[in-house]
């Protein structure tokens, strides 16, 4: 998921439809906006793209210089529209909204916990569980939120950035491990807090600062202000992030997401150089892996695949019967550069595996007379527990098989994996999770992977 806030500039919300739809690669099941206008809270949010569920008229009507906003990508608590966030709570020490990206993993607990207490939930999310917790902590009028706030993400583990809107302050929390990225930036008298750097660059905000790991930054009239939540540091960012999720023109936590991937396409090349006459990217998330990988090999770099980038949502997805005829609609080779060629294919994971097989298949038929594969990152072997994959071990191809089995399943004429120290390397980084690669998960989990697989 993504979240985008903006505090302080005139029309709010239209500022964060445009945030939202930096982050879209975040999510594209659902977005919403909630704008605070005098204490007057507004909300829109709806399934689908943001440019899908806002337009012109709508974001008219969400006045105000305050917003939050979320795209979603569905993990923990699955679809429905009262899943879909920002949400919103009435409450009589003042309204307030929440936008959440991450995942909560103590939520059955806390959940059960609350409801044990008198709590109605909404929804399934977990995210709505912060919520909750704030309001038991905020029990006297007179109790400043933020203690509220502080208690209340100390009773919650895993990973998460959240936004929380009041009348007049937005506050931006990030977990004490800095799994998940959140960063501010200023825009004219305001200030805009969003997932990934890239909304900055759209809207002509200046970069300021990341949110620190186990911080609370307050954003009101005042400006900034830090309070700590927690003395437990760690800054175990997930991996993927710079792997697979945010975009290129990205910095998460000041290295920039192009640049790591180019590195650890290098690096990818000096642990498996591959003979071979051309160096594929697999659109778009590998193409900066593979520029490295050709850059540090010295063999051409080609655009060996195209992708359409017009597949919405909406679009009718071929039948079975009609894929096997051929018709391919993400992906396409371009059969004058691959055949004859030894190619060497570089992606940046490989997850269930279904795409490294059609790839696969894809160049050879185009003519491609060796494909050996190289993947920017680590052979998955665990799930995630913290927003990212939802692939359970049953579905993680490197699960069961080692690389040599993959290689096979895949029909490549040979496979090579990033090794985890490289990809510390590659970011300049003395700790990244690496969880679902290396199995060493940053936080208790509450359940067993075992019980975590049957869900
Ligand atoms: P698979 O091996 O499951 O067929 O596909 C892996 C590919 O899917 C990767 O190359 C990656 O670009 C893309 N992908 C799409 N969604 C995700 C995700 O949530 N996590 C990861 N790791 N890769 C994803
Ligand atoms: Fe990211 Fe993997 Fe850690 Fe999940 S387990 S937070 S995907 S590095
Ligand atoms: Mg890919």
């Amino acid at each position: 998921c993504g979240v985008f806030g903006v505090f302080g500039v005139p029309n709010a919300a239209s500022l964060t439809y445009y945030g939202l739809h930096a982050l879209q690669h975040r999510g594209q099941e659902g977005a919403g906006i909630v704008s605070a206008d005098d204490g007057v809270f507004r909300r829109i949010k709806g399934d689908g793209l943001v440019t899908e569920v806002f337009d012109e008229a709508k974001l008219a009507t969400l006045r105000g210089d305050m917003a939050i906003g979320h795209v979603r990508y569905t993990t923990a608590g699955g679809g429905g529209v009262e899943n879909i966030q920002p949400f919103l709570f009435r409450h009589n020490t003042g309204d307030f909204a929440m936008a959440h990206n991450g995942n909560i993993v103590n939520s059955a607990l806390l959940r059960t916990y609350l409801e044990n207490k008198g709590s109605l939930f909404q929804s399934t999310s977990d995210s709505e569980i912060l919520a909750h917790l704030i309001k038991k902590e905020t029990r006297f009028r007179d109790r400043p939120r933020i203690h509220a706030i502080v208690d209340a993400l100390n009773m919650i583990e895993g990973a998460f950035a959240f936004l929380i809107m009041t009348a007049n302050r937005i506050y931006a929390c990030r977990d004490k491990y800095g799994l998940r990225p959140l960063s501010i930036g200023r825009l004219g008298d305001g200030w805009v807090v969003s997932s990934e750097t890239c909304a900055f660059d759209v809207l002509g905000a200046e970069f300021v600062r990341d949110v620190n790991p186990g911080e609370i930054v307050t954003i009101d009239r005042q400006g900034l202000r830090s309070c700590d939540f927690s003395m437990y540091k760690r800054c175990e960012m997930c991996s993927m992030e710079y792997i697979y999720f945010a975009r290129p023109d990205s910095d998460i936590e000041g290295c920039n997401v192009h640049a790591f991937r180019k590195v650890s396409g290098r690096l990818l090349y000096e642990e498996s150089p591959a003979d071979a006459d051309i160096v594929v990217g697999v659109p778009d998330s590998s193409l900066s892996a593979a520029m490295g990988y050709a850059e540090a090999s010295g063999l051409p770099y080609e655009m060996g695949l195209i992708k359409n980038k017009y597949i919405g949502r909406t679009f009718i997805q071929p039948s079975q019967e009609l894929r096997e005829k051929g018709v391919r609609m993400k992906l396409s080779a371009v059969r004058t550069i691959v055949r004859g060629k030894r190619v060497v294919l570089v992606d940046d994971s490989i997850v269930r595996g279904t795409t490294s097989r059609r790839i696969v298949t894809m160049l050879k038929e185009a003519g491609a007379t060796e494909v050996h594969v190289r993947i920017a990152s680590p052979p998955m072997t665990n799930p995630c527990f913290y927003g990212v994959d939802t692939s359970t071990y049953d579905e993680l191809i490197s699960a069961h098989k080692d690389p040599a089995g993959v290689c096979r399943e895949i029909g490549a004429d040979s496979l090579c994996f990033l090794s985890p120290g490289a990809l510390l390397r590659a970011g300049n980084r003395r700790e990244l999770c690496m969880a679902c690669f290396t199995g060493q998960y940053p936080t208790a989990l509450y359940q067993s992977p075992d019980e975590a697989n049957r869900e």
